[in-house]
């Protein structure tokens, strides 16, 4: 499937209005400057910068689409802190992060959950950039696809499927992090990296059966290491934390990564 390669920025919780503005402007500059091999950019920022982020983005000299980190299930009411798919259809975000593994242990969030999430985004017409992955406990046991195939089933119930909101399915992101390469500098092997992802394409294939997803790479992506990654067929992009809050560093991933596929 020729579909271009996908690069995914999670600022996670960094960068204000001002960082995010100057970051953004470098960015826009660098893939403004230079013709980019066919490639598909998407900037998560944190919620208090998606407001600034959607206005310059909708200006720019290049595409690059808007992603949230995280949302809540519920369309409204009495949830303290929380943000609704509407709201972030309204700033203009056309993604969301759900089920990223700090979400799932730092606060918690568990398959159910990560699942409501997931019937909401589609049912606002957002679409889920979908992370799954295994801890070092679990690879350590061999049980690594044991964990994404639960964590991808729980996501994909008959119920689900039947609704219809699947059927845009091709449209959706899935991203393998392997949690023990988030933030570690430690990386699996990209030939094994497209093994997990030959298996989620397939999972995805028998059951949902309207397509496939683009399949991301996660973890501890770099300038150094995004050729190889890219270069492996069945990776379909990757999602890029530390790396990408340089914006220097972020483009070199782009552009490296594009070129390589
Ligand atoms: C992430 O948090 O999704 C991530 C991939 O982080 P890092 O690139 O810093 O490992």
């Amino acid at each position: 499937m020729s579909r271009p390669p996908c690069f995914v920025a999670n600022w996670k919780m960094n960068m204000g209005l001002k960082a995010s503005e100057s970051h953004l402007s470098d960015l826009i500059k660098h893939c403004a400057d230079v013709v980019l091999a066919p490639s598909k950019i998407i900037i998560a920022p944190p919620f208090t910068a998606l407001q600034t982020v959607s206005n310059i983005l909708n200006t720019a000299a290049c595409e690059i689409d808007l992603a949230a980190q995280n949302v809540h299930f519920s369309p409204k009411g009495a949830y303290t802190g929380e943000i609704s798919t509407e709201m972030l259809c309204e700033i203009g975000c056309k993604y969301v992060i759900i089920g990223h593994s700090e979400r799932r242990i730092l606060f918690s969030e568990n398959d159910e959950e990560i699942h409501k999430k997931l019937v909401a985004v589609r049912k606002a017409g957002l679409f889920p950039i979908l992370c799954i992955g295994e801890t070092q406990q679990d690879r350590q046991a061999g049980k690594t696809w044991q964990r994404l195939q639960g964590q991808l089933n729980s996501v994909f119930s008959e119920e689900f499927i039947a609704s219809g909101l699947c059927d845009t399915v091709s449209d959706w992101m899935i991203a393998y992090e392997p949690v023990w390469a988030i933030g570690t500098g430690e990386t699996p092997e990209p030939a094994d990296v497209a093994e997990v992802h030959q298996q989620i394409q397939a999972l995805i294939a028998d059951t949902v059966g309207k397509g496939v997803p683009r399949i991301l790479y996660g973890g501890s992506v770099s300038e150094e290491n995004i050729v190889d990654f890219m270069k492996t067929p069945d990776i379909d992009g990757v999602l890029v934390g530390g790396a990408s809050l340089s914006p220097k560093t972020f483009f070199e991933i782009i552009a490296q990564g594009a070129s390589a596929k």
